[in-house]
């Protein structure tokens, strides 16, 4: 009987590829920066019993109806936007993400990213290399304070809340929206529930935590920053689609908003020609919320474990439910 066929859209460890191969016949897509072709990742998924994905992989109808063997779909990451869900319900294909083993890697990256906004870090970095120090002055690079303001966490899940332990460290005052309260853990996080208007209103840094949903799709726009302080700062590391660019674009060049971190982007890669870099008060990264070398293997034998357990006819560990 030949061996179920597993097939892995970009290059991981390869203790991991091992880890599978004992059970499966294994192909990857042996690129570290490269998308593969869709051409080749339909061909792929028309022969396999799994598909190890990235979030830059678009698992889609066309693809799942035209797969006839696969079982399963394990994402390396905790969103799963790039996947049909209901497609992969009636095509009775499995999916899994990687909730959990990345909360607290992508929380501190979240908070590092408010403290290199609020504090200049990179303008300041840069200010030396660029041979500008020339004295000191009183108000040189003079940043916003983070210690004893308001932060508003808009989705306070498992990174909002992990987000929210870093936050007490700060002395800050945590205000949250979800659509459900977590009233059960508000006293032991010592956050507050508020309605997104009140944080917006109130919060000196605006956090977005949410999945991209048809719900939160271009939820950030003019309006809702027009409702943030002037002094506010916007931090997301969620995903770029909940964002409308253009219109963050104008509220920070008008001063609505103060400045802006960013892990993520709408369509990405971005250039460096996107118009959001052309502002000093803009941080950007390149979507490493969760790139840690301990972590991304932990996502990645998650990973193949959800896929070991599929194929031998088990229950996958972290499945996603529609
Ligand atoms: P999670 O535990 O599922 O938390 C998501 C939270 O968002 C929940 O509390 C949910 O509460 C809330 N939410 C959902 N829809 C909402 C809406 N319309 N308005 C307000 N709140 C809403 O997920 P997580 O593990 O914290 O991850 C969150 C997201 O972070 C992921 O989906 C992913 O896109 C992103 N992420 C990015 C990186 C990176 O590299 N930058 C890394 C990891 C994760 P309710 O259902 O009660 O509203």
């Amino acid at each position: 009987m030949t061996r179920p066929f597993v097939f892995i859209t970009r290059k991981i460890s390869d203790n991991v590829v091992s880890m599978l191969e004992q059970h499966f016949l294994v192909e990857m897509w042996c690129e570290e920066e490269e998308v593969i072709p869709r051409e080749l990742l339909m061909e792929k998924a028309k022969q396999a019993d799994a598909l190890l994905t990235m979030l830059t992989d678009k698992i889609d109808e066309e693809l799942l109806t035209q797969s006839p063997y696969l079982k399963v779909v394990a994402n390396l990451a905790v969103g799963y936007d790039n996947i049909d869900l209901e497609a992969a319900k009636k095509n009775n294909v499995t999916v899994t993400n990687t909730p959990d083993v990345l909360t607290d890697t992508t929380a501190d990256l979240t908070f590092s990213l408010l403290t290199a906004t609020a504090r200049r870090i990179p303008e300041a970095i840069d200010y030396i290399k660029d041979d500008q120090w020339k004295s000191w002055s009183p108000y040189m690079l003079a940043g916003s304070d983070i210690h004893h303001k308001t932060i508003g966490i808009v989705g306070l899940g498992n990174i909002g809340q992990a987000v929210a332990k870093r936050a007490t460290g700060f002395d800050m005052e945590i205000l949250y929206y979800n659509r459900s309260r977590k009233q059960d853990i508000e006293s032991e996080l010592g956050v507050k529930y508020v309605s997104f208007e009140d944080l917006l209103n109130r919060s000196d840094f605006v956090v977005c935590m949410t999945p991209l949903s048809k719900e939160t799709e271009g939820m950030f726009n003019r309006e809702v920053f027009k409702q943030m302080k002037d002094t506010a700062i916007f931090i997301n590391s969620s995903r770029g689609g909940v964002v409308n660019e253009e219109d963050l674009f104008k509220a920070l060049e008008s001063g609505e908003i103060k400045a802006a971190g960013l892990d993520v982007f709408q369509n990405e890669p971005i250039g460096a020609d996107h118009p959001l870099l052309t502002l000093d008060q803009v941080v950007a990264l390149p979507h490493i919320g969760s790139s840690s070398l301990e972590t991304r293997t932990e996502m990645m034998e998650l990973a193949a474990r959800n896929i070991k357990q599929v194929l031998n006819g088990g229950k996958a560990l972290t499945p996603v439910h529609i």
